[in-house]
This record gives structure tokens, C-alpha cells and sequence, in this order.
């Protein structure tokens, strides 16, 4: 089955005791047993609900792994993986990571004993640098946000997988459309499906999906235990969003390239970030590993204040947190997103007081270069 069909006819397309070809939502906290632990395969919808099964079978089936999961938020489905491990155990991230996974690594995960190097994943001998005894897992995000780092998923993976490390790729940025990480080697892929995968800025949620039945084993128990399971409702929005995916990509990449052209030769930016971009350090990467660039472009227009007085003037970019919505969104990483990472740090990675980030929407791009015109004239 091809990408585009997959969409629209993976997982279980019909609910199958009624033959819907929308699955209902079965808005159910418990099920009747025939007798004492006999049922039909549903006992707590906590464990397992049929509406939340099929988005859960459904991106398992996009991701190309073995089981998926549906948590309450990407942050949730994040906390759930790190749940794999144990105090004195010791991970590896990329530097630049979505600032909340900074701050549960950083403050939650650290006082319960577990030990985290940040490191830039695109250069493969700070990996050799990083590597503790006790290390276990290795998590990357690429492409990174606000900077759009890419990391070459297909070769860390061989180096994770040498040394027994359970690697993990936050895919929210590609989405299954454009980017299979376990395809490349992952052993679990994350998502924040608040993003691309709703689409539609209506839904907080997160997924996961494992490469085996181990791993599906092991964080199942962690999902029921924890309890952060994404409702029935949220789950059948996730399944409407998926249906559009390839098209809303497809759109957004589009009107990312020609903005990003635009931007590349406006004198008001002082630098640009899009993997699409041949001027970008990991372009070939980028277009080896993935099929598409995404809609996410980073620029900087050199001050705190510059950038205040632009997104004042933009018409059709909502200031907003969040990204990957059919509508175009603009925020400022240092003082939204990336708040959470120290000045000195943020700095140091190099989110500058003036670094705006857009979340291309799927308006006609026309419109939107014109915008950024009028905005960055002034
Ligand atoms: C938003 C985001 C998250 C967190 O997801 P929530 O759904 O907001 O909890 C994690 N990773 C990336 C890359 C994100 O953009």
C-alpha cells in the first residue's frame, strides 16, 4: 500500500461490529463480562478503549512499528517512554530538544535519579564524548525546533544499537508522511499529535509507536499504569486529522519552499533555517532521509524588539504557541516555547532574542509572502 492509500485505508478503516466507516466513539468507561474475566477483549477503557485501539493500530500501521499508543498530550506520551527506564540510568538528548522535554528531563526525571547529557546529534563524535556506563537510552528530535538540526537517524541508530541503548526520535515535526524513523532503525517514535497529525488546532495529544511486542508489552503496562490516556473523543479527531495528512503536508511544504525562497532574500533577515534550503549545513541529509522538508521555517530578524514589531504588523500569522495547524502561526521561541531553557543555555544553542519561528499554514502562499513583505518592510 502506498503512503497517500495507507492514510486513508490503514489500521481498521470500519468499526467492526457495525461496519461504520467512521469509527464511532465509544464514549465508555467499563464493559460488561459474561462471566467473571470473561469479555470481549475490553474490561477498562484506562487499558484499552476501541475507539483509542483503532488510532493506536492505525498509526502503528503509519509508522511501519508494531504496536502505537494514544496518551493525553505529547508531553504525557514522552513522560511514558522515559517510564522505561530506571533511577541511575542515563540518557542522551539532542541539544536543541522541544523545550517541555528539557524541563521533564532537566526537573522531573532528574530527581528521580536519572542522569542527562544534551549533546549535538548531528555530529557523530560528541555521541563517543557522551557515553556513560550506565547509559540506556539515546533520544533525538530532528528536525529540531526552533533550528531545524537534522540528525542522520539511519547512522546513530547503528551506533545506539552496538551499544544496546533503547533510541528514540521525536518524529513530531516530519510526521508519518514524511519520515518513518523505525523504518531507519528507531526503536520508538514520538509525536506530539497537538501538532500536524490533528492539524486543525483542536486537540492536545501524543502518541508512540514501538518496533516489537517487547517494547508494546512494556509500555502498555506504563500507559495503564499511568493512567495518561488519550479519550475517545480526542482519539476520533486524531483519525479525521490523519485522513488530510498527506494533502495538508503536501500543502504545506509548498507554501514553506516559497516563503523560505522569499526569506532568504529579504535584507530585513539576518539568517534563515529550513532543511529545504540548499544553503542548509544538512540539506543532503535531509532529503535522503526524509521525503519532505516540513512546514516549520526559523529566521532571525536581529533584535527582541525587531521581532516584536513585525509580528505586530503580520495579518495572517496567529501569534501563538503550538505549530502545525492548517492556519499559519508565528511565536518567538526565547520568550515562549524556549522559555524554559536559561538564557545563558538558549544562547549558547543559538535561539537569539530575535529568532522568529513560522508554522506555514496552508493558506495560498500569495498571501502570506505578501504579509511578511508589508511586516519586514517596516
Ligand atoms: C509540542 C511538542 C511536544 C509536546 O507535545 P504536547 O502535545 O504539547 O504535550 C513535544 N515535542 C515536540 C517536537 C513538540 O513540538
Amino acid at each position: 500500500m502506498r503512503r497517500k492509500t495507507k492514510l486513508i485505508h490503514g489500521g481498521n478503516p470500519f468499526d467492526p461490529h457495525t461496519g461504520a466507516v467512521s469509527i464511532p466513539i465509544y464514549q465508555v468507561s467499563t464493559y460488561k463480562q459474561d462471566d467473571i474475566g470473561v469479555h470481549k477483549g475490553y474490561e477498562y477503557s484506562r487499558t484499552g478503549n476501541p475507539t483509542r485501539h483503532a488510532l493506536e493500530r492505525y498509526v502503528a500501521e503509519l509508522e511501519e512499528g508494531v504496536r502505537g499508543f494514544a496518551f493525553s498530550s505529547g508531553m504525557a506520551a514522552i513522560h511514558a517512554v522515559f517510564s522505561l527506564l530506571s533511577s541511575g540510568d542515563h540518557i542522551i538528548l539532542t541539544d536543541d530538544v522541544y523545550g517541555g522535554t528539557y524541563r521533564i528531563v532537566t526537573r522531573v526525571l532528574s530527581r528521580l535519579g536519572i542522569e542527562v547529557t544534551f549533546i549535538d546529534t548531528t555530529k557523530q563524535e560528541e555521541l563517543d564524548k557522551a557515553l556513560r556506563p550506565n547509559t540506556k537510552a539515546l533520544f533525538v528530535e530532528t528536525p529540531t525546533n526552533p533550528l531545524l538540526k537534522v540528525t542522520d537517524i539511519a547512522k546513530i541508530s547503528e551506533w545506539a544499537k552496538h551499544r544496546k541503548l533503547l533510541f528514540i526520535v521525536d518524529n513530531t515535526f516530519s510526521t508519518p508522511y514524511w519520515q518513518n524513523p523505525i523504518a531507519l532503525g528507531a526503536d520508538i517514535v514520538l509525536h506530539s499529535a497537538t501538532k500536524y497529525i490533528g492539524g486543525h488546532s483542536d486537540v492536545v495529544a501524543g502518541l508512540a509507536v514501538v518496533n516489537s511486542e517487547k517494547l508494546g508489552e512494556e509500555l502498555h503496562f506504563v500507559q495503564n499504569a499511568t493512567g495518561a490516556v488519550l479519550g475517545p473523543q480526542d482519539s476520533w479527531l486524531l483519525m479525521r486529522g490523519l485522513k488530510t495528512l498527506g494533502l495538508r503536508m503536501e500543502a504545506h511544504e509548498e507554501n514553506a519552499r516559497a516563503i523560505a525562497s522569499y526569506l532568504s532574500g529579504s535584507d530585513a533577515v539576518l539568517c534563515i533555517h529550513y532543511p529545504g534550503l540548499p544553503s542548509h549545513p544538512q540539506h543532503e541529509l535531509a532529503k535522503q532521509q526524509a521525503r519532505g522538508f516540513g512546514g516549520i521555517i526559523s529566521f532571525d530578524v536581529g533584535s527582541a524588539d525587531n521581532a516584536s514589531r513585525v509580528i505586530k504588523l503580520l495579518k495572517y500569522f496567529t501569534l501563538a504557541e503550538s505549530l502545525g495547524a492548517v492556519e499559519s502561526l508565528i511565536s518567538v521561541p526565547a520568550q515562549m516555547t524556549h522559555a524554559s531553557i536559561p538564557s545563558e543555555r538558549r544562547a549558547q544553542l543559538g535561539i537569539t532574542d530575535g529568532l522568529i519561528r513560522i508554522s506555514v499554514g496552508i493558506e495560498d502562499y500569495a498571501d502570506l509572502i505578501e504579509d511578511l513583505e508589508q511586516g519586514l518592510r517596516a
